[in-house]
């Protein structure tokens, strides 16, 4: 959180799941259950936050590799297209953190996107948020090659932003990835409702 005594921020880092976009991949283990011979509570074991995912969202494994290895392990019997489509629709928007970034925006406060996540789900987001277009950048793990809290990506987003230390306002929801932020010295917001949230950009001075 800010304090009296720190700077005001000169841009704004955005988790985005359960930051802007609330996910559940309940939907994609309950859709994809209905074309294998699995039932959705093990599909669901397979993908949310699993070794599997954490090697596509690593940028270990391309997205015709993911999908080969979750067809094999599930009996799932869709072709690749229909699965990137249940893939990537498993989001929600939150719409005050929406507007939170609308508002940052129309002040000319430079914005990033800085996500674990996979080019399936940024296909699909891309596609369907219009919100998403106005970032200033955007760091993926998948790209970066690093998850958080790695400390690699974030000196990802430093060199992106061209930004480091105090100068970064930082909104996530997990706690060891903006306590890894916190120790580089960006001020931070562990991210729980949007109200807090946007209370805590305002006392940043940043609206
Ligand atoms: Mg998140």
């Amino acid at each position: 959180m800010n304090t009296a005594t720190s700077p005001t921020p000169t841009a704004v880092v955005f988790d985005l799941g359960k930051v802007l976009l609330e996910f559940d991949y309940g939907i994609v283990a309950r859709r994809l259950a209905a074309h294998s011979g699995r039932d959705a509570e093990q599909i669901r074991g397979l993908l949310d936050q699993s070794p599997l995912l954490f090697r596509l969202e690593s940028g270990q494994m391309t997205n015709e590799e993911f999908f080969a290895e979750v067809s094999s392990l599930t009996g799932y019997t869709g072709g690749f297209g229909e699965f990137a489509n249940i893939f990537g629709d498993i989001f929600s928007a939150i719409h005050p953190m929406i507007d939170l970034h609308g508002q940052l925006r129309a002040r000319g406060v430079p914005t990033f996107i800085f996500s674990n996540t996979n080019e399936l789900a940024v296909r699909h987001i891309r596609a369907n948020y219009a919100f998403f277009a106005h970032f200033t950048d955007y760091i993926y793990s998948h790209e970066a090659g690093a998850m958080k809290p790695d400390h690699r990506i974030y000196e990802v987003v430093e060199r992106r932003s061209g930004r480091k230390g105090a100068e970064l306002l930082y909104l996530d929801d997990r706690k060891e990835n903006v306590d890894a932020g916190a120790s580089r010295g960006w001020q931070v917001v562990h991210h729980q409702t949007p109200e807090q949230t946007i209370a805590a950009v305002r006392a940043a001075g940043l609206l």
